[in-house]
Formats: C-alpha cells, structure tokens, sequence
C-alpha cells in the first residue's frame, strides 16, 4: 500500500511520545520534527507539510489532556484529526443532473494516468447504481485508446460511442449527446486524450469540448507513483480549464502517497475515488476519515480515544446526576443538559434511544407534530435562559417581576410564559430532592 513507508515511521514516532507519559514541549517539538520528515519523504507537498506541522504544533502545545489519554495519544488524536481535515474531512459524491436529465462528466489527465481505466471502473459503479451510462472515446490520437475503452465497456456491459479517429472530440462529444438523449442514457463519460506532459493544445481541445456541450463534472485522474508531479499537474488543471474533482490511481503500488494527501490542500478540490488496482472492480470511494486510520495504521488507539471521548460525557452526565440528586442544580445545569441532547440528535431521537421508547421508531404517546411541538419549546426555553444573566442563572430566586420582565422581552415571549417556566424549573428541583431522599434513588432523568 501507499503509505506503508509514512505509516512504518510515524508507529515509530507514536510509540516512542506515548511511552513518555508526560511529554515537555521539546518532547513534542522533536515528535513534530519527525513527522514532518516523514511527511516529506512520502512526497507530502512542502507548503502542505509546513501548514500542518503548525497546526498540530499550536493544537498538541498548552492544551489541556483531555481524561483517559496520556499526552502521547492525545498528538495521535491530533495529528489524526489533522490529516482528516487535509484529506477534505468529508466524502465527496460525484454531482448528477436532478431527476432524469443526462449528467456529462469530462475525464482529463496525462497519458498513462489510468483514465481510460478509471473511465471504465466508474461507468461500472454508476451502473451498480442503476444508472444507464454511455463511454464516448474522445482520445482520438491513439487507436488503441479506443479499442481498450470498447473492451472494458464490454467487460463493464456498458455501451461504448465511437466515430474512429477523424472528427474533432468537440464534436464526437456532441453527437455522443444526441446518441444518449435517444438511448436513454442518464450519464455520459467522455474519455479524452491525454499527453505525456501539460500542453496548449490538450488544454485548448479539453476547452473546446467544454465549450460545445454542457459538461456537469470535470475529474482528473492523477497518478499517485509521480508524487508531487501529480498534484502540480492537478493545480496546473484546475486553473486552466476547472477540475470539480480527483481521482489518485495506482495506491495500491509501492509508492510513497504524497499525492493522495497534498492533492485537496493545494487545489481545494476533493479526491472523489482511489485506484486500488488493475481490476475494473479496483476502484474505491474515498473517505478521508478511513484513509488516516490506514496512514496511522493504529486502530487500537484510536478506538481508545474515542472511548476517552465518550467518558466525559459520561462523566458530565453524572455530574448532573448528583447535582439533581442534591437538588442543587439550575438555568446553567438545564441549558447544559439541553445542549448534551442536541447534540444526542435532538428530543424525538433521544426518546427513541430510551429503554421502553426506542424500537417503536416513534416517541411512545406523541407523534411527530407532537414532537416538533415540543422541540420548539425547549428552544423558547432556551431562548429565556440566555435572556438571564448568569447570575440570574446560578441563582433562579433572583427572579422577581421586574427582572422577569426584562427576560420575556430579550426571549420575546410573554411575562406568563417564564412564569410557566420557572414553576416548571420549581416543581421539578421540589420533586428531585424527594427523590433524592428516599423513593427512586440515583435515578437520573431529564430535567424536562
Ligand atoms: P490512460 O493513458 O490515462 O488512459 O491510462 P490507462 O487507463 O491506459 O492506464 C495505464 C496503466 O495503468 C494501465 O496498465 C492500467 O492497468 C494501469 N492502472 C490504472 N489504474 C490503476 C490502479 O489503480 N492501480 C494499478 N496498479 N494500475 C492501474
């Protein structure tokens, strides 16, 4: 694979941070001198390397550990963090045409990239998808540029549009449209010529064809063996005829991987899929997220900062736990406890976890207009919370007419409205500090 080099070193650099236990900011500042020779050697781009080096730096230095990890895992956690982000943080899906409209993608790059089998693999995804897609052989400078995309189409069962070698790709691109509208064909491929190197004309050809149909997606394919040459050819790409993505082939080769990791950060578009090998079924959807735990190749420990992760939200809801046992809790605790379950994925989703709630798909006893009912009034509740001071919050006997008031207009709700609501907020602190002395003990429950 591609990164095993990258990957051998930095298990290296990790193993020797974690094994410190506490780590001093020249411990991190050596750590970080490592990585980045090691990001260099994979052929990371130099500018790319230096930015990331930075924001690890700034990250991994006086920032607090968090429970659970010693200083070594909480770099891996960083520097795990930070190459997803280089890699683009999100998965990008190639973007079709609405409905039934024929979506044109225009496949560019140099010669011997892999576009002509990228060409192939990805009319063999679409069609998985259910889509009807239509290969038109625009390289009309090689023949035998068109007899392998007619033998991969067959391989792909995929119609393949040929007119031989004497028109112009513009206008092959044209008369390929009109055979698709026919055909039904809902995605055109076009496959066109590359050149051993960047030049004027394969850039003015690849305008032309732009020029005369609606092309919807342009996707380079870049080599990942020709490291940093890849990704200037990209950058030389994007901004000569516009690329809305890349596709990195030949991953799976012995190759250092640099491209695949500078490509997003020096032409700010995404890698949409990697060439794992010579197979039309090699071809893989890129997610950034999967791609740096391969690169760190230490599954064990980030499985274990996630769990870290999960314990102090644990560790916050226990905390509330026993503050509501002692009845101590306020406004702060409450909007506290409201933001832990937005982030939860809101109230119908938090019932639907519920013991005895959950695997009904809805809320026991309220529908979904029910729900959204109360959804909207835990915002106004919210938005009366941040209407107090937090003094007012600390402090919920503070609350006297005047200074309700003064809340009811920063919320713009009615005076009768935080009346309700401190009530509610009354009668519940009355009701937990029974509970609290005997009956349900340790019971923790929402405060709404
Ligand atoms: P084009 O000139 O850009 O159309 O390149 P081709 O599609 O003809 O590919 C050039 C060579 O690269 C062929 O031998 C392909 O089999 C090979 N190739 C393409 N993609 C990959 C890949 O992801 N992995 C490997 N190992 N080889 C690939």
């Amino acid at each position: 694979m591609a990164f095993d080099s990258l990957t051998e070193k930095l298990q290296n650099i990790f193993k020797n941070l974690r094994s410190k236990g506490r780590l001093t900011e020249d411990d991190v500042k050596e750590a970080l001198k490592e990585i980045k020779r090691a990001l260099l050697a994979a052929d990371v781009n130099f500018k790319v390397v230096k930015d990331f080096i930075k924001n690890v730096q700034e990250r991994a230095i006086g920032q607090d550990v968090m429970n659970g990890l010693n200083p070594g895992q909480m770099v891996v956690k960083i520097v795990n963090e930070e190459l997803v982000k280089l890699m683009g943080s999100e998965t990008t899906e190639i973007k079709l045409q609405p409905g039934s409209a024929i979506t044109v993608i225009m496949m560019a790059g140099l010669q011997g990239a892999g576009k002509t089998t990228t060409t192939a693999k990805l009319a063999g995804k679409f069609k998985l998808k259910g889509k009807k897609p239509l290969l038109v052989a625009c390289d009309v400078y090689r023949p035998a540029a068109i007899k392998q995309l007619q033998i991969n189409g067959e391989k792909q069962g995929v119609e393949v549009f040929s007119m031989g070698e004497n028109h112009k790709p513009a206008n092959i691109a044209k008369a390929a449209l009109l055979h698709a509208q026919k055909n039904k064909n809902n995605i055109v491929i076009l496959d066109t010529a590359g050149r051993l190197h960047i030049d004027e004309d394969m850039m003015a050809e690849l305008q032309e064809i732009k020029d005369t149909v609606d092309v919807h997606q342009t996707i380079l394919v870049i080599d990942a063996m020709t490291g940093q040459d890849a990704v200037n050819v990209a950058k030389d790409f994007n901004d000569k005829i516009g690329i809305d993505g890349v596709i990195v082939t030949k991953l799976d080769g012995d190759t250092r991987g640099g491209a695949a990791l500078s490509v997003k950060a020096v032409t700010g578009k995404p890698i949409l899929y990697v060439g794992m090998g010579e197979k039309l079924s090699d071809l893989e959807q890129f997610y950034p997220e999967r791609m740096a735990s391969r690169i760190l190749g230490m599954g064990d420990v980030l499985t274990l900062i996630e769990k870290a992760e999960a314990e102090i939200d644990e560790e916050k809801a226990k905390k509330m736990s026993q503050k509501l046992k002692k009845a101590q809790f306020d406004f702060e605790d409450y909007l506290d406890s409201m933001s832990q379950m937005k982030n939860m994925g809101g109230l119908g989703s938090v019932m639907s976890m519920l013991p005895g709630l959950g695997g009904m798909g809805k809320m026991k006893g309220l529908d979904d207009d029910q729900t959204a009912q109360a959804e909207k009034n835990l915002a106004r509740m919210e938005a009366m919370i941040y209407s107090m001071t937090l003094e007012e919050r600390r402090n919920p006997d503070l609350l006297n007419p005047s200074r309700k008031h003064r809340i009811a207009k920063g919320a713009g709700v009615d005076i009768s409205e935080v009346n309700r609501m401190v009530k509610q907020f009354n009668e519940m602190k009355k009701m937990m500090k029974m509970m609290g002395k005997g009956g349900r003990r340790g019971k923790f429950r929402m405060p709404f």
